[in-house]
């Protein structure tokens, strides 16, 4: 058998980008989550793999959400 190469193309793709499901809502807090660590920091996108664009709605999201208190801001606030 030969060896599979092409098993896993971890190419960098942008998650917003591939599922259309998946829409940015600074209301849901649980989504935006997903963004950041647990001390409320945003996951930069080399880490995600968002595109530009997304990242930037990713990031104005959390800022709103901030506003809202709806996320922490970066602190250990929640230890
Ligand atoms: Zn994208």
């Amino acid at each position: 058998m030969p060896p599979q190469k092409r098993v896993f193309y971890r190419r960098r793709v942008c998650r917003f980008c591939t599922d259309k499901e998946l829409v940015m809502d600074y209301k849901d807090a649980k989504v935006l989550r997903n963004f950041v660590t647990e001390r409320g920091k945003i996951i930069p996108k080399r880490i995600w793999g968002t595109c530009a664009t997304h990242q930037r709605q990713v990031t104005e999201a959390i800022k709103r959400a901030r506003h809202l208190a709806l996320l922490p801001y970066t602190g250990p606030t929640q230890f």
